[in-house]
């Protein structure tokens, strides 16, 4: 099994041309059976493919962290959990900490996705406590922001973006070493609904610029989340300051996450 928590993470990171980054987003499926074939699947088109010009990252349920960790050890493939607690140990019923998915395995976490701010009340301030815990466990915190369709509506999308960059990050020692930021339109998650070309290059030039007055680095991946498949990915993969995919529904296909990762420039 892969060292965890040690804070050098899978995933080489590459600032001056912030490689882009394929992250697989399981959600609540798969059981052992379904998760040992879709990683091996992956590795069949891994080494049927030769170079790999972009980073791969898959975020399985935290079940399966631990066994699909250890079917990836030899690969340049990460591993991730979905989310974590804000604290190391304790009496937390049911929650997962970071140093436990460091320890299964995993050197990613997704923290904020929309599914949990929007589906379980998760306020900024706990996802940027949750941030602090991936980080001093050695993780890197794949950290999620985005509108609602409401907001996109009301003409706040560039206010939300801001606010969420702010309330969300810890406020020191942020880089491209241990932060990724997804920007997911929350009405473009799993519904096969996309922001125009446009409206995702005005978000993502806007959470660079955010970034660069926040912590004055320019090596952060963004990357786009939100019903990205094969037959999208090579457009939204050009758009300006889009560092790779957050893919949801499209990772539990090895073909489709693997035609998608196709689609990054330089592949
Ligand atoms: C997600 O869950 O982060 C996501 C982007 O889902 P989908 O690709 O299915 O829209």
């Amino acid at each position: 099994m892969r060292a965890g928590g040690s804070g050098e993470g899978r995933v080489p990171q590459d600032t001056a041309t912030r490689r882009p980054l394929i992250a697989g987003n399981w959600k609540m499926h798969g059981r052992m059976a379904d998760a040992m074939a879709l990683v091996r699947a992956l590795e069949r088109q891994r080494a049927a493919a030769g170079a790999m010009p972009f980073d791969m990252l898959v975020c399985p349920p935290a079940t399966l962290v631990g066994a699909v960790a250890a079917e990836l050890a030899d690969s340049p493939i990460a591993v991730g959990g979905q989310d974590c607690h804000g604290e190391a140990e304790g009496a937390f019923t049911g929650d997962i900490s970071a140093p436990m998915l460091a320890d299964a395995g995993a050197s990613h976490v997704i923290l904020g996705h929309s599914e949990r701010r929007h589906g379980l009340g998760e306020s900024d301030a706990l996802v940027r406590t949750k941030a602090n815990a991936a980080h001093a466990a050695g993780l890197v915190a794949v950290v999620c922001i985005g509108e609602t369709e409401a907001e996109r509506d009301a003409g706040r999308t560039l206010d939300v973006l801001s606010a969420q960059i702010e309330g969300s990050l810890p406020p020191d020692g942020i880089g491209p070493s241990n932060t990724v930021i997804a920007y997911e339109p929350v009405w473009a998650i799993g519904t096969g609904r996309t922001p125009t070309l446009e409206q995702v290059a005005e978000a993502h030039g806007h959470i660079r610029a955010r970034l660069a007055a926040r912590i004055g680095d320019q090596g952060v991946r963004v990357l786009y989340g939100g019903s990205v498949k094969p037959a999208n990915a090579d457009e939204l993969m050009a758009v300006a300051d889009v560092d790779g995919a957050l893919v949801g529904g499209a990772s539990l296909n090895a073909e489709d996450f693997w035609a998608i990762a196709r689609a990054c420039p330089g592949s």
